[in-house]
């Protein structure tokens, strides 16, 4: 399922930004614009997402906000399907399905179209979650739970990156995947 070699890994590892204490003290904040703006990187990285997915019969590719739409809506287009966006709160101008999730202090949500997946003749659209980085999990394990809402099935939630030491797959109902892990 087009693995990636350890040199391959370790070339889109590196093409990735760390910058210490953004937004706030204490976060080593992943800077993936160094990767897209790294074309060896950026398509070694399509190349194997596309090859991982290409018989993986899916009907959609949705991606969460903001970096998720970048790859999500990449691969979408290499895969031939459709793409859906899972935005922040207040983004959406048509009807939505919300989720709140815990952050560190309060709560956040993001929102989908209602109708979102209904472009399809089987009962459930078989949908990919996307995001480029998995923290706590707290914002994919949203996400998953609005595809699930809208009467979609999440069948993967994949990530560029994976924090493993904050352990956020355990709250994703769905199987992970991470092209990266640290
Ligand atoms: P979480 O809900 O904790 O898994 O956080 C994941 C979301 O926050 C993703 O949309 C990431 O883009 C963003 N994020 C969290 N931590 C970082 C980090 N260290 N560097 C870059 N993005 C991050």
């Amino acid at each position: 399922m087009g693995e990636l070699t350890e040199e391959a890994k370790q070339r889109i590892l590196e093409s990735i930004r760390t910058v210490p204490d953004f937004p706030k003290p204490g976060i080593q904040f992943k800077d993936i614009s160094t990767l897209l703006g790294n074309p060896e990187a950026f398509q070694l990285l399509m190349d194997h997402l596309e090859a991982r997915y290409r018989d993986s019969d899916l009907d959609y590719i949705a991606g969460i906000d903001a970096r998720g739409f970048i790859f999500g809506a990449a691969l979408a287009d290499r895969l031939k399907i459709g793409f859906v966006p899972v935005r922040k709160k207040g983004k959406l101008p048509y009807t939505t399905v919300s989720e709140k999730y815990a952050l560190e202090y309060g709560f956040d949500e993001v929102e989908i179209h209602i109708d979102a997946f209904k472009g399809v003749e089987r009962e459930k659209a078989q949908v990919l979650l996307i995001d480029d980085l998995l923290a706590t999990g707290g914002t994919a394990a949203a996400g998953a739970r609005l595809i699930d809402n809208v009467g979609a099935d999440c069948v993967e939630a994949c990530f560029l990156l994976e924090l493993g030491f904050l352990e956020g797959r355990e709250k994703i109902p769905a199987p992970v995947y991470s092209v990266l892990t640290l």
